[in-house]
């Protein structure tokens, strides 16, 4: 075999890289890792970690309504922005610390640069003025924003990336997009106290979610002071002295002192040197891999947003672990991207797992349905009017609950446990034979008698 300076070299140290590199290590493979950034990746120092921060600080509004209602006073409350800044950038810190001091344990070796493939084997830090080699490379770079570069005045626009270190909260904000990003900053955003509104080009936000859950969310959103524009995007973006002014493909006109595009990611893989190693893209700029994560390259392989499999941290996780289980630890391993649950952390936030409704009656032809829609308890209580969704999905043919879909409060961590079941091919009647946790929202879930929409098996 040849002699390289080491057994596996990771591009990126994100979810997904990090977590290849420790187990690899931890094998007494020599491994390096380069991240250009801040290591964490996206996940803890622009994503889900400061999201569910910003969500947490956010939801204080709400509560605080909530408060009153339960006879608290409070007198007038406010928010100071810099303060959480502040206290959100020391504990990114402290966790992306975290991560460099495991990555030190398990005996990987860091680089704080850019990488760049110089062929199938050779890796180049230009930053550090230093060229390696190495066995295996794992490509683990994630992805980035993604904006209509031609729009004109974009220029002026922010992304996910600059809404985590605004000097100010602004007081009004145009959230563009109706994808998770989009929806979870428009709620955050609008309990911060900010006039917030979302604009998205299509019928209903959230495509690919379950039509209710779509409908439901949208007015739950509007509840809460969001303002949903529908059916149009923006032909310019002019900035003048009261603002930023969005011009609308239908006449429409917004004015705002933000504006932030949620408008999707792509694959980070300019720069990098694919093409001088013979590492192949798919159509959509994705890094090709099989089930194994392997590129057409025999010894380069890739896991997490590069590859644009399923976009979510525990996803690339697993598969970075896989790659490392059976690259370095002799145990063939691959990831199953069936079922997987996913939350969005909208205010109120969503658990969904398994099929929508679409996606099973195209499935099966035939679905039932179960659903309701409620106001909990607590907000009873207070006379609010929130509702909260629930809905299960049954394959008619063999009583398989196919899809479970939440919208309310702890919709998230309730789907992690409807998951397990879920995934393990749970029945109707299994679900229903399990016994309610009272007083709960939850225990709504398995108390859904009543068909609301049967199934018609021709006679059955
Ligand atoms: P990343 O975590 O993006 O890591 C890639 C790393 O590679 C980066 O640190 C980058 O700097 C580095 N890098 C890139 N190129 C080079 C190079 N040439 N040399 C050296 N280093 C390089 N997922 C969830 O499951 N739950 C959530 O709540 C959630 N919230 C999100 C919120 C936001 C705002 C965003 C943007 C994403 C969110 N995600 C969430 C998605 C999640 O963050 C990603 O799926 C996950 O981080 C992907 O991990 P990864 O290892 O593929 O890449
Ligand atoms: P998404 O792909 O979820 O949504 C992108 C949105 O932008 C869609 O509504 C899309 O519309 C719209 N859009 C795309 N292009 C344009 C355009 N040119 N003009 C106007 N609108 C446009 O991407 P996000 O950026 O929201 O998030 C990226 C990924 O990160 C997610 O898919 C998810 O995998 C991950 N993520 C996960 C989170 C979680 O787990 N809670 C939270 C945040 C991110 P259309 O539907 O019409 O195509």
């Amino acid at each position: 075999m040849a002699n390289y300076d080491f057994d596996l070299f990771v591009i990126g140290a994100g979810s997904g890289g990090v977590r290849a590199a420790r187990l690899a290590a931890m094998s007494g493979a020599r491994v390096a890792v380069a991240e250009e950034h801040r290591v964490g990746g996206t996940c803890v120092i622009r994503g889900c970690v400061p999201k569910k921060f910003m969500v947490y600080a956010s939801e204080v509004s709400n509560q605080l309504k909530t408060a009153r209602g339960f006879g608290w006073t409070i007198p007038e409350a406010s928010f100071d922005w810099k303060t959480f800044l502040d206290a959100k950038d020391v504990e990114i810190a402290r966790l992306s610390g975290i991560y460099v001091a495991n990555l030190g344990k398990a005996g990987a070796e860091l680089f704080h640069s850019r990488a760049v493939l110089k062929d199938a084997h050779t890796i180049e830090m230009a930053d550090k003025g230093l060229t390696v080699t190495a066995d295996k490379i794992l490509i683990a770079t994630g992805g980035r924003p993604t904006v209509p570069r031609d729009l004109p005045g974009i220029e002026h626009a922010i992304t996910s990336n600059e809404a985590f270190h605004l000097e100010r909260l602004p007081e009004s904000i145009v959230v563009v997009g109706g994808g998770y990003i989009a929806v979870e900053f428009a709620g955050i955003f609008a309990g911060l106290g900010v006039k917030t509104t979302l604009l998205y080009r299509g019928p209903n936000i959230l495509r690919g979610f379950d039509d209710d859950v779509r409908t439901h969310l949208a007015r739950e959103m509007e509840r809460r002071g969001v303002t949903v524009v529908l059916g149009c995007q923006h032909a310019s973006i002019e900035k003048t002295d009261g603002g930023l002014v969005s011009k609308l493909n239908n006449g429409m006109i917004l004015t705002s002192e933000q504006v932030m595009f949620a408008t999707g990611r792509e694959p980070y893989v300019e720069g990098l040197g694919l093409e001088t190693a013979g590492v192949k893209l798919n159509a959509r700029g994705a890094v090709e891999v099989d089930e194994w994560s392997r590129t057409n390259v025999d010894n380069i392989f890739a896991v997490g947003d590069v590859t644009d499999r399923v976009n979510l941290t525990p996803v690339a996780i697993r598969e970075g672990a896989a790659f490392a289980e059976t690259q370095f630890r002799d145990n063939p391993t691959t990831y199953d991207h069936d079922t997987i649950a996913t939350a969005v952390f909208s205010q109120p936030p969503i658990g969904t797992v398994g099929l929508t409704e679409h996606e099973a009656r195209q499935k099966f032809g035939e679905v039932d349905v179960y659903r309701a829609v409620f106001r909990p308890m607590k907000v009873t209580f207070y006379h609010g009017e929130e509702q909260m969704l629930m809905k299960l999905l049954v394959n008619p043919k063999d009583q398989k609950v196919v899809g479970v879909h939440v919208v309310g409060p702890d919709a998230p961590e309730m789907i992690q446990m409807a998951a397990i079941a879920v995934k393990m091919g749970v029945t109707k009647a299994q679900w229903d034979s399990t016994c309610a946790v009272h007083p709960t929202a939850a225990e709504e879930l398995v108390t859904m008698k009543e068909k609301y929409v049967a199934a018609n098996l021709g006679g059955a």
